[in-house]
C-alpha cells in the first residue's frame, strides 16, 4: 500500500443546539475531540444543529449536546420532538457515539419535571428520567469524580434536576460529588454508544481517556470492516495515526472498552493528567490521584 494510496479518516461531528445548550464550556468538549483528532491526522468536521435544523443520521460520525438552563431546555425539548426525534433516535439505535451533558442528558431521557412550568418531554431513548426538588432544595453544585472502566472521571456539576434511572446502566459510580440524584450514588447513564452524564467543567479536557473512547467507537463504527482487512504492517507503515490492533492479539484486553481505547495512537497527555489528579487531590482522593499520575508515566 503506497502513501497515495492512504486515505485520511475523516469523522463529521454534529453539535445539537450550540447556542441554546452551552453551559460551563460545553463546547471545550468539542474542542478537545478536534484537536485530539488533529494529533492522528483526523479529519474532524464540526456542523451545529439549532432549533429548526433536521438532523439526518447518515451524515454524522458522533453527536455531543451540552447543557443549559431549564428557560433554554423548554424550546429544545420542542424541537427534539418535532425535528430532531427520529434521526437522533435512528442514530442512536444505529450505535453512533453520542455525548450528552447535563441538560441535554435530562432531555435524552423520558421527561425532564422543572421546578417550575410542565414537564418537558424527553426522547425517552435512555430510560431515565429527571426531577427537580425545587427552588427551596439546594442544587447539586461542585467537583465531581467518578469510576468509570476501572479509571476515574472528573468534572463539576450543577443542576438542579435528580436524574433516576430505569434500566438504563450507569456511567460510573460516585466517588465525591451529586451525581444523578445525591441518592444511590449513580452518575450518568450508557445506552448503546449513548453516554449522559452531569460532568460539565467542561469534560473532556481533563478526561482525555474518554474523549479517546468516544473518538474510537466513531473510527471502529465507520471505518471498522477496513481496519480489521487491513494488515497491521500495511497501516503501521502507511499512516501512523490509527495503528490497527483490532486483531486478536488484544483479545485479552479485559473490557471491550480497552480494546476500543487502543486503536489510537497515545498522545502526551502529561497536563491532561496532571490536571485530572489534581481535580482528586481537592476532593481528597489521594490514592486514586497517585494512581491516575502513576499511569500517565508508565
Ligand atoms: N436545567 C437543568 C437543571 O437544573 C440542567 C442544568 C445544566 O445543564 N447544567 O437540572
Amino acid at each position: 500500500m503506497t502513501q497515495d494510496s492512504v486515505k485520511p479518516f475523516t469523522l463529521t461531528l454534529g453539535h445539537l443546539y450550540p447556542e441554546q445548550l452551552n453551559l460551563y464550556g460545553d463546547r471545550g468538549n468539542i474542542m478537545t475531540l478536534r484537536r485530539r483528532c488533529q494529533q492522528r491526522g483526523i479529519a474532524l468536521r464540526v456542523v451545529g444543529l439549532g432549533i429548526g435544523d433536521a438532523l439526518a443520521p447518515d451524515e454524522y460520525d458522533m453527536l455531543f449536546i451540552g447543557g443549559g438552563q431549564d428557560k433554554e431546555q423548554a424550546p429544545v425539548a420542542q424541537d427534539l420532538y418535532e425535528m430532531k426525534g427520529i434521526g437522533l433516535w435512528a442514530a442512536i439505535e444505529d450505535d453512533m457515539p453520542v455525548l450528552a451533558v447535563c441538560g441535554g442528558y435530562q432531555l435524552l431521557s423520558h421527561y425532564y419535571r422543572p421546578a417550575e412550568g410542565p414537564d418537558m418531554r424527553g426522547l425517552g431513548v435512555i430510560d431515565a428520567w429527571t426531577i427537580h426538588k425545587g427552588s427551596h432544595v439546594a442544587r447539586c453544585i461542585g467537583n465531581v469524580a467518578i469510576t468509570w472502566n476501572g479509571m476515574t472521571l472528573v468534572g463539576f456539576e450543577n443542576h438542579g434536576g435528580r436524574t433516576y434511572l430505569g434500566s438504563a446502566k450507569p456511567l460510573g459510580k460516585v466517588l465525591k460529588g451529586y451525581g444523578n440524584n445525591a441518592e444511590d450514588h449513580t452518575e450518568g447513564a450508557i445506552y448503546r454508544n449513548t453516554f449522559g452524564t452531569y460532568l460539565h467543567g467542561s469534560l473532556l479536557p481533563k478526561n482525555p481517556h474518554f474523549a479517546d473512547y468516544l473518538i474510537s467507537l466513531a473510527i471502529q463504527r465507520k471505518y471498522g470492516q477496513e481496519l480489521l482487512d487491513t494488515t497491521d504492517s500495511d497501516m503501521g507503515e502507511s499512516n501512523g495515526t490509527v495503528h490497527s490492533q483490532i486483531s486478536n492479539s488484544v483479545a485479552v484486553a479485559s473490557t471491550q472498552t480497552d480494546e476500543t481505547l487502543e486503536i489510537l495512537a497515545p498522545l502526551d497527555d502529561t497536563l491532561e493528567w496532571e490536571a485530572h489528579a489534581s481535580m482528586l487531590e481537592r476532593l481528597g482522593l489521594y490514592s486514586a490521584a497517585n494512581a491516575v499520575l502513576r499511569r500517565s508515566k508508565d
